[in-house]
């Protein structure tokens, strides 16, 4: 494994967790109505989404986004919602792509928009994209995205982020009890030795509104156990501290696949990872029930240095590892929409 490149002016967390990741939410909209995730239910015709104002310019996330890498935070992820509903992305990106201490500049997308804009996003400076796909066929794919997107756009988007230079490309899967589970051949069937990764998530309970059940969890282990009975599979050291999945390689030169265990195997001891509501507050948590609200700072007239200075106090207070704690009580706790601190 390589060493975490600590900076000297890292911060730490109560458990001596590194901020090094910022994923910042853009939009708490999105096109479709996972049912995993927003679902129609939940998130029908009457939901009141963030009103105009109460969002982030992109010029108030750079401040913070600034902020952050001057404390340490090194790759940023733009998400949301639907990062690619926002107008003008790739201004944002532009602007965070001038940021010195940046290495990793990646956004998480459903696709659906991508193929017309993945080389505008690529001129603006965007390094990689990860793509989320749950199945390669239309009655299932259309099942979880709930408003019938069919899968050949997506998979028009991946290539057209390919053929921006935006690859290699990470595809994002949940895979949920009797509802995609043939989905882990599928995929993995389809992406081998295209250089792309495929990455199975567990489904997990975020937010409070999926209604949520430990048996709808397919292990990661599990999907290990499928692919490899199929194609031999061999681990792969982690790249990093903090790295999310957990990475396999095919014995037969075909790639990689990944795996993304936060139920079954809880990763919070390296969690470096800090979320930015499109409505400017900070998670340090995904699963967490409040967050710090830095808009207020920034629409103030606070200086870099006070934003930075907030940013720390907010960093070296934290302790979350819920994962690590979740039992049936936690399960119901009011916890944040995974589609509003983004995912
Ligand atoms: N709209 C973008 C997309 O589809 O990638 C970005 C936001 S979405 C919330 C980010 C990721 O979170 C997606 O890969 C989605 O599948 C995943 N996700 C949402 N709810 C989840 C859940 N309950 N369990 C596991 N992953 C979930």
């Amino acid at each position: 494994m390589t060493p975490f490149m600590g900076n000297p002016l890292t911060v730490l967390d109560t458990l001596a967790r590194p901020m090094r990741d910022l994923r910042v939410s853009v939009t708490d909209r999105c096109n479709f109505r996972c049912v995993y995730c927003m679902p129609k239910e939940v998130f029908g015709s009457d939901h009141a989404f963030l009103p105009r104002a109460e969002i982030l310019h992109f010029e108030e996330i750079e401040r913070i986004v600034r902020a952050g890498v001057a404390l340490g935070v090194r790759k940023v992820r733009l998400t949301g919602g639907e990062p690619l509903v926002r107008k003008n992305l790739e201004h944002l990106v532009g602007l965070l792509a001038r940021i010195e201490g940046i290495e990793d500049l990646t956004l998480t997308t459903n696709a659906s928009l991508l193929a017309t804009r993945a080389q505008v996003l690529a001129d603006a400076g965007l390094h990689r994209v990860t793509v989320s796909l749950d199945a390669l066929d239309d009655p299932t794919f259309q099942a979880m995205n709930d408003v019938g997107f069919p899968v050949s756009r997506v998979l028009e988007g991946i290539a057209a982020a390919e053929a921006a230079g935006l690859g290699p490309i990470k595809v994002n899967a949940v895979i949920r009890r009797g509802l995609n589970e043939h989905a882990i051949g599928d995929l993995a069937e389809h992406f081998r030795g295209t250089g792309n990764t495929i990455r199975y998530i567990e489904y997990m309970d975020v937010g409070h509104s999926n209604g949520w059940r430990l048996d709808d969890v397919v292990p990661a282990a599990e999907i290990i156990q499928r692919i490899n009975a199929r194609w031999p599979l061999e681990p792969v050291d982690p790249d990093y501290r903090g790295e999310v999945a957990q990475r396999y390689r095919y014995r037969d030169g075909a790639g990689e696949i990944g795996v993304i265990s936060s139920v079954t195997q809880p990763f919070c001891g390296d969690c470096t990872r800090a979320r930015l509501s499109a409505d400017g507050h900070l998670y340090t948590c995904l699963f967490a029930t409040a967050g710090h609200d830095l808009r207020a700072l920034v629409r103030s007239s606070a200086t870099d240095a006070d934003l930075a200075e907030a940013l720390r106090v907010i960093w070296t207070g934290r302790d979350d590892r819920y994962s690590e704690l979740r039992t049936l009580e936690t399960v119901d706790l009011p916890k944040v929409e995974m589609s509003f601190i983004g995912g």
